[in-house]
């Protein structure tokens, strides 16, 4: 799933090549992906130039004079520009060419989402409005977050990953910030004390800026994902400490950590610093 950071990239790199341009074909090669608040279908977009391409939660949203075209790209969709004479189409779904550029839309596993909107009818899309703060924006003070930390019964892993309070983190930069913090991801939040919260807090801030910035350093083509420099996720070594990394179910998704720097604090867990490394 694109990521933050990811998201950011792709927006920044679409926006440098295909703003103010017009939309000069359209193909469809797998409608099942496509939604249609409006009557018609992707040659509506025929002729209209892109005036903006924001980020709303998890959705880039491409907006056209009078029409909005919003993608929620999931767990596998891949946006990609293609130059003339690319003949690559693996999963395609559906094309925009704006002149001699083509924006192509792949998805092998087809649950992203493409929705036609009429311009800012941001309602007519489920899960949209998500709400959750911008970790990068001024608004995610330790104050703010102090205060959505203190509503939650849950694990601290679960709360990352809500996008309805945090705006957002996914499941590799989820475990990325509880090894920043050195807290484990199966904490109850209500068991974090102040001074954890802070530190949560400034990991998020501490992770998300530093993977923003080494993605658009990298400047790889959008349909690339760069996890490479990622310290825990999918790694089998702390690069803290030198021990075994271990993996954590935690509502049905694997969690990465190392159990020396990211000790469990509650009784009933496998105490893995008294095993074998
Ligand atoms: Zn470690």
């Amino acid at each position: 799933m694109p990521e933050l950071p990811d998201l950011l990239h792709i927006q920044a790199r679409l926006r440098e090549r295909l703003l103010g341009r017009t939309v000069s074909a359209e193909r469809v090669r797998d409608p099942v992906v496509l939604r249609f608040a409006v009557r018609g279908n992707l040659s509506l977009l025929l002729g209209r130039a892109l005036q903006d391409l924001v980020r709303h939660a998890h959705f880039l949203v491409f907006r056209f004079e009078g029409l909005d075209l919003a993608v929620n790209p999931m767990l596998a969709g891949r946006f990609r520009l293609a130059e003339p004479g690319d003949k690559d189409e693996f999963a395609l779904v559906f094309a925009l060419a704006f002149g001699d550029v083509e924006l192509r839309y792949l998805d092998d596993k087809k649950m992203g989402k493409a929705y036609l909107i009429g311009s800012g009818d941001f309602g007519a899309i489920p899960g949209m409005q998500t709400g959750g703060v911008d970790v990068l924006s001024p608004a995610f003070t330790r104050e703010r977050f102090a205060s959505l930390l203190k509503q939650r019964r849950d694990q601290v892993r679960v709360f990352l990953l809500d996008k309805k309070a945090l705006d957002s983190l996914g499941n590799a930069y989820a475990d990325e910030v509880l090894f920043e913090a050195g807290i484990h991801p199966k904490t109850f939040c209500r068991s974090l004390s102040h001074e954890d919260g802070v530190r949560l807090h400034d990991a998020i801030v501490k992770v998300m800026q530093e993977a923003v910035a080494e993605v658009a350093e990298r400047a790889e083509p959008i349909d690339v994902k760069v996890r490479d420099f990622l310290k825990v996720r999918r790694k089998e070594t702390c690069p803290r400490c030198g021990g075994k990394l271990r993996t954590a179910g935690v509502k049905g998704m694997d969690s990465w950590f190392c159990p020396h720097c990211q000790p469990a604090r509650r009784p009933g867990f496998v105490d893995w610093t008294r095993t074998e490394k």
